[in-house]
């Protein structure tokens, strides 16, 4: 098989499911009991919420939140965030270009009172960061954006909105940084909260992180025992929250030989791909190196999708989460691309597992599609 289809979900690490199963066995103890077992596993959580902090250079205003996924660190930080503002500063700012998980969380949020705007985009699918400004004003509570654009991969200009959001003191700044960890640099200086998932960065499915400055900004979504600052009740998962620490940390540290492994693919994959009549690229120029969207006008996605599953390649339309919904997608509507353009798109994603055989094996197989195909193309 062929596995272009990382930015949905990764292979995980052989050391993150091995450390899973040795602290599910050895260290199996709840991190809130009193007893001496219970003291040691909330040393090994404390010390390793240290570890990851470091890891990514947050200083000591930011706490760490081990959640189930980056579904539940953006719900945590939207509605926690909005909440605790709503009194004196209930403008929420994102952009169609977000994940469901913010744009679902911020259309909840706009049925219960706040008043929602979405900011511009350019067509490079970046946000419009002159609009951004001049949007802003003391009522803004919370900006939301994401780091790396899950369907086309375009990076979004994270230095230039923080600069913008910090000028404004009620504002908090949330990024959504799933799809660039482990990718491209992260830039987290002047950002309030982070959102992560383990399973997008060779971790397991189930994980997810959040880190917030200034935890006592947020209001609690769900209520129990008061764990995690009252913030995340539960008993905390002391094996999986062990886990993505590994995964994140060979993420990170790989981050600059992965980038240029996951570069190198991607230029040739372009190259290779530019050479078929009536084929178009729709991932912008600098865009991260793992997402390569392309079209193929006069296909349909989903047709394309399984011409390429018949033969073991393993790629998506736009993104999982939205290849199932009958409606154009936003994120390509938003960068002026065609309809037709937009509904013969699909996306490969590369991993830091990916290599130069499975590119190579690509091609072939992408002759065979192109040649059922090449009649219907326009
Ligand atoms: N944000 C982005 C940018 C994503 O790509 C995803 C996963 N597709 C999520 C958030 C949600 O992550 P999860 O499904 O692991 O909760």
């Amino acid at each position: 098989m062929i596995y272009l289809d990382n930015a949905a979900t990764t292979k995980p690490n052989q050391d993150v499911l091995d450390t899973f199963v040795k602290v599910n066995q050895s260290l199996y103890f709840n991190p809130n009991s009193p007893h001496k077992a219970g003291l040691q596993a909330e040393q090994l959580l404390q010390q390793t919420k240290r570890e990851i902090k470091e890891l990514l250079q947050l200083n000591n205003a930011f706490e760490v939140l081990f959640t189930s996924g980056a579904t539940e660190s953006n719900n945590i930080a939207l509605q926690g965030i909005a909440r605790k503002k709503k009194a004196f500063a209930p403008e929420i700012i994102t952009s169609v270009l977000e994940h469901p998980s913010v744009l679902e969380v911020v259309r909840a949020l706009a049925d219960e009172g706040f008043c929602v705007k979405y900011v511009n985009i350019t067509a490079e699918g970046q946000v419009d960061v002159n609009h951004l400004a001049s949007m802003m004003s003391d009522r803004v509570g919370l900006v939301t954006c994401m780091h790396v654009n899950n369907i086309m991969g375009q990076i979004q200009p994270i230095p230039e909105i923080a600069e913008i959001v910090s000028q404004y003191p009620k504002a908090h700044f949330h990024v959504d940084a799933v799809q660039a960890i482990g990718k491209i640099p992260l830039y987290f200086n002047q950002v309030d909260s982070i959102s992560l998932s383990g399973h997008k960065f060779n971790g397991l499915k189930g994980q997810g992180v959040l880190f917030v400055r200034n935890i006592h900004q947020l209001a609690p979504i769900m209520y129990g025992g008061g764990q995690e600052f009252g913030i995340r009740s539960g008993t905390v998962n002391l094996p999986t929250n062990i886990a993505i620490v590994k995964a994140m940390k060979s993420a990170v540290l790989n981050q600059a030989s992965t980038f240029n492994m996951l570069q190198t693919l991607k230029t040739q994959l372009i190259s290779f791909i530019e050479e078929f009549q009536g084929v178009y690229l729709n991932s912008p120029e600098g865009s991260s190196p793992h997402i390569i969207n392309i079209a193929f006008p006069g296909v349909k996605g989903e047709v394309l999708v399984n011409a390429f599953s018949k033969y073991d390649v393993m790629l998506s339309t736009t993104s999982a989460c939205s290849s199932k919904k009958a409606s154009l997608n936003e994120v390509l509507l938003a960068m002026g691309i065609t309809e037709k353009r937009i509904e013969g798109s699909i996306r490969l994603s590369l991993g830091s597992h990916t290599t130069v055989e499975d590119i190579e094996d690509f091609k072939a197989q992408f002759i065979k599609v192109y040649e059922e195909i090449k009649e219907l193309l326009k």
